[in-house]
């Protein structure tokens, strides 16, 4: 057995958990539980003046509603003890040292977190720069080096009690055993300097795997403005996480064959590193609509039920269902059609109108009767197990194709629901089913009497 895995996400509490950013949490969580390894969630809070409540739950709640779980979760910010620990550990070995600048020196520094508790004004530590060549193997990128000289002596603490995200971030990946960082393209700028504090202190140096960045459709990076969406407000939207989740493993990654759509089970089955390319992802709306529309069309009725009562906070009648599920993209939309009363002829019995049974079959009422008629003696045969949408057209299409089919066709529709417009009569039947379907057939024949 090779050493254990483990990954970690480490979102910035600053600012909700978009569709994105959680890509990076994704594919941690797809890598550790395909290698029967760790996942573990790091809220990177060290920036205190960003850092928020708010959006520690939002991050929380939407891994939650994604599924991913984490075998532990840590703040930064509860690791301060031991961030000035190693901090004053490395200045008394020489490897750092306190920099009393000015503070034109550091000016946006001095402005973003005013010194408090008495430390100087500019104060802050420096790593001691070994200036050597950095040279690593990103899982993704191939080999990458980087001659370190240029970064100078650069800042790793604005005191002691103050790391910068650098700092924390190696100190913790350590301190939490982490052997893989996989996080965003965008990071790759950061490793050298990483890479430096980790020797320094000792640290066995993880492996990196920078994801490609996201482009919106037109190539341009995703911002919070477009593209960007809080999960929480896809979810608001009636988008299922598992199409979510779907769709995120996809931008950047995609397995062997030709399916897309894959459960969680089957990501973490097929997911490994080494496929994850590293060209940019494109984000697209419309795909994303469309893997919530095959999702939704996976579930079973019950759960579809479920999920959209859970969403509209409103039971749900079985019957319509079916129907639900074959016609909307989002739970909105099926909760929409609901409330809508498109579909209230399922549960209230027709009322007729016999203008309307006329309307659209342009013919005069006996010749209507005789039609309906007809096909009440055709469904009547169909075995109540039988009766489906495809049955009944089956049996009913051939027949109005010949007589007419506006004829036969509209006022059997009209008899099923009694309303100008409603889905096409064999889906209705369908979903009627025979007793209800015949009855109905039978009172509009009457009233054409
Ligand atoms: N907290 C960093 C961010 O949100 C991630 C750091 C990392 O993954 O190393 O971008």
């Amino acid at each position: 057995m090779g050493e254990k895995i483990i990954t970690r996400f480490a979102p910035s509490p600053t600012g909700n958990l978009n569709i994105g950013g959680v890509r990076a949490g994704i594919f941690a969580y797809l890598f550790a539980r395909h290698s029967k390894g760790e996942f573990i969630v790091r809220i990177e809070d060290t920036d205190r003046l960003r850092s928020t409540k708010e959006y520690e739950e939002n991050i929380l709640e939407a891994l939650a509603w994604l599924g991913l779980e984490y075998d532990r979760l840590f703040r930064q910010s509860e690791h301060a003890a031991r961030h000035e620990e190693l901090l004053r550990k490395l200045v008394a070995e020489g490897k750092a040292y306190v920099s009393q600048e000015n503070t034109e020196a550091t000016p946006s520094k001095a402005k973003e977190s005013p010194q408090k508790g008495g430390k100087g004004r500019g104060e802050v530590i420096r790593f001691k720069n070994p200036n050597k060549t950095i040279s690593f193997d990103d899982v993704v990128h191939g080999s990458i080096s980087f001659e370190t000289a240029e970064l100078k002596d650069f800042v790793i603490a604005k005191s002691f009690t103050e790391p910068v995200f650098h700092f924390a971030v190696v100190a913790d990946d350590w301190d939490e055993g982490v052997t893989h960082v996989v996080r965003g393209e965008d990071h790759i700028s950061n490793t050298p300097r990483q890479i430096l504090i980790g020797e320094a202190l000792g640290a066995p140096r993880p492996v990196y795997a920078h994801l490609p960045l996201i482009l919106g459709p037109d190539r341009a990076k995703l911002s919070k403005r477009k593209g960007a969406r809080a999960l929480t407000e896809y979810r608001e939207a009636g988008y299922l996480p598992e199409a979510i989740l779907n769709f995120d493993a996809l931008l950047g990654w995609h397995p062997r064959g030709e399916e897309e759509i894959l459960t969680k089970e089957q990501l973490i089955e097929l997911f490994t590193l080494e496929r994850v390319q590293k060209s940019p992802a494109i984000f697209d709306e419309g795909k994303l609509l469309w893997f919530n529309r095959e999702h939704i069309k996976r579930l079973s009725d019950e759960e579809f039920a479920r999920r959209l009562e859970q969403f509209s906070s409103t039971s749900v009648n079985p019957a319509l269902v079916p129907l639900l599920k074959e016609r909307v993209q989002t739970l909105r939309d099926a909760s929409e059609t609901l409330q809508s009363g498109e579909l209230s002829f399922l549960k209230e019995a027709a009322v007729y109108d016999k203008e309307l049974l006329l309307k659209g079959a342009k013919a005069e009422g006996p010749d209507v009767q005789k039609n309906l008629s007809r096909v009440a003696e055709m469904l009547g045969e169909i075995g109540v197990g039988d009766f489906t949408a495809e049955k009944v057209t089956e049996v009913v299409f051939p027949y109005a194709t010949k007589v007419g089919r506006a004829r036969v066709l509209w006022p059997m529709r009209v008899a099923l629901c009694g309303t100008e417009r409603s889905p096409d009569p064999f889906t209705l039947a369908g979903l009627l089913g025979k007793e209800k379907t015949l009855e109905r057939l039978g009172k509009a024949i009457n009233m054409l009497q």
